[in-house]
């Protein structure tokens, strides 16, 4: 199923998706699976797939987006659309982010139905949308927007995490139980314009910027932790109280490590643009510095506010400050029955392994669903037990995207069994 998922080309915009879309429909529908189409956009629509049990205990609902990021062929080893497997790894865009889960999810899911099994109280939903890349206003956030009814669910496994890493001998694989909120702003120097042959008869606003990057530049971490990066720490078998120590701790026994976990922990700001005069011979009345800031979940504006006074110290006062984007974090709670029955599937499928809660650095779909359905509890998982988080993470949205074909049995395995196991 990836090979032929990765054969329809979704590359969004413009997305295209209707074909891979109907594919699913007529393969869940074979399986036994109650199938609708619904679409904002004709050529782009979502597909809802019910498996209805007896009672009406709780609905597990499997998420995935079928459009892709675009791809040059002339970077890969293989075709981005050929699905070629070689060297034990199905290759293609999509192979990882996420045609994969779909995948695994949709197969996941059909062997049970197949076999005659049917949810023994609540209930098992698979929702494949479009429209996921460019931030899904024709996919998840209309769906939930417009048809509430249609995709409401309890617990909801996603993109975000699965991931895993050696940790002192065994395996840890994330589970992503939340995603930071965006909080740009623009930073401005102000100053007084004039002719740049006469340099001193004007005040020049961009050398006011030099001093602010120079905070940013040497800028010390600072930690707020919330309830996962918590969780985490303890997982990891480090202090959270002393982040500073732990970080270190962490580093010593996997360096790469930190890259990922250190943002997980706190309010992280990153300069990207700047900008200042018009014209070359003239100096710049005001100089602009934005700046792309991530906030951990639960925490907003005024956290970015504090985190950026904090680092520019008294240059804050050479500055204005305006934010110019704002998007809240989300979570879901990192102790609930889903989180338990995830873990005592890693336990039963590698021994000693266990699962840690991670946080996203950006936000996808669960966004929406959480947003839609506040008692929703929502997760990222895609388990890979035969290539570490180390292997995987740099090859999605990447050239030669590819799947270890061991991993995606994998997962099609631990979706079969979670929907058994939660819904009897
Ligand atoms: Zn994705």
């Amino acid at each position: 199923m990836l090979r032929r998922l990765v054969r329809f080309n979704t590359v969004n915009p413009p997305g295209n998706e209707r074909d891979a879309i109907e594919y699913l429909a007529a393969y869940l529908g074979d399986a036994g699976f109650e199938t609708e189409v619904l679409a904002a956009e004709e050529k782009r629509p979502n597909l809802v797939a019910d498996l209805r049990g007896a009672g009406d205990g709780p609905t597990l609902c499997y998420l995935g987006h079928v459009d892709t990021v675009l791809a040059d062929p002339s970077d890969w080893t293989h075709d981005p659309w050929s699905g070629d497997v070689a060297d034990g790894f199905l290759w293609g865009r999509g192979a990882l982010d996420m045609k994969s889960q779909v995948a695994a999810e949709a197969v996941g899911a059909a062997t049970l139905a197949r076999s005659g099994w049917r949810p023994g109280t609540g209930h098992l939903k698979l929702v494949f949308v479009s429209d996921e890349e460019t931030g899904g206003e024709v996919g998840a956030q209309w769906l939930t927007a417009t048809h509430p009814g249609r995709v409401r669910c309890d617990m909801l496994i996603n993109e975000g995490a699965g991931e895993s890493f050696e940790w002192e001998g065994q395996r840890r694989y994330g589970v992503c139980c939340g995603e930071k909120g965006i909080f740009r702003f623009t930073l401005t120097a102000h100053g007084m314009a004039g002719h740049a042959s006469l340099p001193k008869t004007g005040d020049n606003a961009l050398l006011k910027l030099a001093p602010v990057l120079e905070r940013l530049a040497a800028a010390r971490p600072s930690f707020e932790l919330t309830e996962a990066p918590e969780a985490l720490l303890r997982g990891l078998g480090v202090d959270p109280s002393d982040p500073v120590a732990a970080i270190e701790r962490i580093a010593g026994i996997d360096p790469l490590l930190p890259i990922v976990v250190e943002p997980m922990l706190g309010v992280t700001l990153a300069p990207t643009m700047v900008r200042a005069s018009e014209k070359v011979n003239v100096i710049p009345a005001h100089a602009e510095l934005k700046i792309d800031c991530r906030v951990p979940p639960g925490l907003g504006e005024e956290a970015a506010r504090r985190r950026a006074e904090e680092v520019l110290g008294d240059q804050a006062e050479n500055v204005t400050l305006s934010f110019t984007e704002t998007v809240a974090g989300n979570q879901s709670p990192v102790q609930t029955p889903l989180m338990e029955a995830i873990a005592r599937w890693v336990a039963r499928n590698d021994e000693g392994a266990e699962t840690v809660p991670v946080i996203l650095p950006g936000f996808s779909d669960s966004k929406w669903f959480r947003e839609a359905f506040p008692d929703c509890v929502a997760y990222g998982f895609f388990p890979h037990r035969y290539t570490s988080l180390h292997e995987v993470a740099p090859l999605v949205h990447n050239a030669d995207e590819r799947i270890d074909v061991r991993d995606l049995g994998f997962a099609t395995a631990c979706y079969a069994d979670l929907a058994r196991e939660l819904l009897g």
